[in-house]
């Protein structure tokens, strides 16, 4: 019978050696600082292998087996936990998270939980009640998609219960202003600007915006947080994320501050999760190679550059908008079934592609040339087709197969596109949230054809893709309503029965086995950072990040497994979250 797992085999032998020693005399110094005892491991190795029980020494893995043999590992000062036989999985691994917009965005005013055209409404006319005239009301990432209506609230509506403030619903990539806003950003006095949407009889703006015209709102910024508490609110925040078993997470895109100010949580003692930071291009993507050159060789940074906590990510771009607002740049035009939804009225609309195939080519060869991992944001399958052409070129000259090059979010894959991922060993960085949310609406705005291609987690994993979890959080902080919801085990319940928010099941043939949900957000999102020989699997050297679970996620009853809460979550072999796990 197998006992220890081993990565090579002169490590098998220095292990075999020391276990001999340690049976004969004891040295102290390889007793287990922690013991799991009594439980179920699910190791997450390349054998998929279950254990008894898993030995901690330090912030690493001393070894993994049966009871018998760990707990051979027992010393005068080894903490013993007995599990009654609950499971341990690897410590759950975030692909795509904005923890430091997050952590602020309830530090001012609690954003709530609304469903419908009547809760956002009432929430306004409360705060205009609340505020003075003229200040300003702001919904962060509102996506009309997701009320019971699947409309915005129009124009005369928001005027109604706010006539003396400016309001505007932010989603991302478009938005929804009042004529308050309009008036005092000037809005109301421009002719033509292709992010304003005007009626098409009367010609006056609807109140509909895309991003191109957010920034003619005048948002006044007075409100600046210190960076003491901004650090308190992401230390909170990174908290809540141990709460559901995160250890480790991607942050989805930032600047060279947001990766200081991870560090400083470092220094300070007060970081609970690793951080791979993914940096938005330093440069306007549409300069030439040259020009992009300068820029990047001027910045400080590359992709692995840190330790074991805080490490630079992905060089990140954008290449197209979201598809809560009619901007994501599609195979084809948005179509009838989107008219009412998104306030499309052009039959030949496909989309806002902000970057074209040459200039991501010039963009993914500076990354390329200077060590960057490269990826880019794009939600549409007309993106996804223009960027994998793009990787395609650059392939030619310069191979990216071992360079994890991904794909983040992507939405839509058709067998074509996954067989050029699989040749240019591009994977793809998913958020299931956007399935669990969405689906029903886009399978009505798009239709039943089209829907096929939404997130096809089988199709990927069947061809060889490797598909990454994430949950793309960026407001609010439970881990169930937040927008998006960052609960991994609501996330893994949705891909593994294809069920969403609203009650259907969408393409059920694309449905993952646990298993497969299970690799997405531990051993696959290690693979994403480079860190597969150190984290994501619960083997002998590797980091000891874990988690003990209220229930067995691989035999629970199937809807059980959105409800699965964390008891004990450990980073490093230290214990950052317990509950009711003492013994
Ligand atoms: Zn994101």
């Amino acid at each position: 019978m197998k006992i220890f797992r081993f990565r090579n085999r002169p490590f098998q032998i220095i292990w075999i050696f020391f276990t001999l020693l340690l049976l004969k005399c004891g040295p102290p110094e390889q007793f287990a600082d922690t013991l799991f005892l009594h439980g179920k491991i699910i190791t997450m190795d390349s054998d998929f292998s279950i254990r008894e029980a898993i030995a901690i020494k330090n912030d690493k893995i001393l070894a993994v087996g049966n009871n018998k043999e760990i707990s051979l590992l027992s010393g005068p000062n080894t903490k013993e936990i007995n599990l009654g036989g609950k499971t341990i999985i690897p410590g759950i691994i975030e692909g795509h998270v904005h923890p430091i917009g997050a952590s602020r965005s309830e530090y001012y005013h609690q954003i709530p939980d609304v469903h419908s055209i009547g809760e956002i409404l009432q929430w306004i006319h409360a705060e205009a009640v609340k505020r003075d005239t003229g200040v300003w009301i702001i919904f962060p990432k509102f996506f009309a998609t997701r009320m019971l209506e699947k409309r915005q609230p129009s124009k005369a509506e928001l005027d109604s219960v706010a006539p003396h403030n400016p309001v505007f619903l932010d989603g991302s990539y478009g938005g929804m202003i009042n004529s308050k806003a309009m008036q005092v950003s000037g809005i109301s006095t421009i002719s033509k600007h292709p992010g304003i949407l005007k009626d098409k009889n009367s010609g006056k703006p609807t109140g509909l915006i895309r991003r191109s015209a957010f920034k003619l709102l005048s948002i006044s910024q007075d409100k600046n947080l210190d960076e003491k508490a901004r650090l308190n609110l992401l230390k909170e925040m990174l908290q809540l994320y141990n709460e559901v078993g995160i250890t480790s997470i991607c942050s989805g895109g930032g600047t060279p501050e947001d990766l200081q100010l991870f560090k400083k949580l470092f220094d300070s003692g007060d970081l609970s999760v690793r951080v791979f930071q993914n940096l938005y291009i330093p440069f306007d993507p549409h300069i030439s190679l040259d020009e992009m050159r300068t820029s990047l060789g001027e910045f400080n940074f590359t992709t692995g550059d840190g330790d074991n906590w805080v490490k630079v990510g992905a060089l990140k771009t954008h290449v197209d908008g979201g598809i809560l607002t009619g901007t994501a740049y599609l195979r084809e035009p948005w179509g009838k079934g989107a008219f009412d939804i998104y306030g499309i009225n052009d039959p030949d609309y496909r989309g806002v592609l902000s970057l074209n195939k040459e200039e991501l080519i010039r963009i993914i060869t500076v990354s390329d040339e200077f060590g960057w991992k490269f990826t880019a944001h794009v939600t549409g399958g007309g993106g996804v087709d223009v960027l994998l052409s793009a990787m395609e070129e650059v392939n030619k000259i310069s191979p990216i197969g071992n360079k994890r090059f991904s794909i983040i979010h992507g939405n839509f894959y058709t067998s074509e596109a996954i067989k050029k991922m699989v040749k240019l060993g591009v994977y793809a960085d998913m958020q299931s949230a956007w399935f669990f949310k969405d689906a029903d609406l886009l399978n009505l705005a798009l239709g039943e054809q089209r829907i096929k291609t939404f997130h096809p987690y089988y199709s990927l994993m069947n061809a060889g893709v490797i598909v990454n979890g994430g949950s793309d959080h960026m407001v609010k902080l439970d881990s169930y309503t937040s927008i998006n919801p960052y609960n991994p085990f609501l996330a893994m319940w949705s891909v593994v029965t294809r069920k969403t928010e609203r009650g259907s099941i969408i393409t059920p043939d694309e449905a993952i086995s646990r298993e497969q949900a299970l690799k997405m957000y531990t051993i696959n999102n290690a693979y994403a950072s480079f860190e597969e020989d150190i984290k994501g699997s619960l083997e002998l050297g590797k980091l000891a990040d874990l988690v003990v679970l209220s229930e067995d996620i691989l035999t629970c009853p199937e809807d059980n497994i959105k409800d699965i809460k964390v008891l004990l979550t450990m980073v490093g072999g230290r214990v950052v979250f317990n509950k009711n796990l003492d013994n």
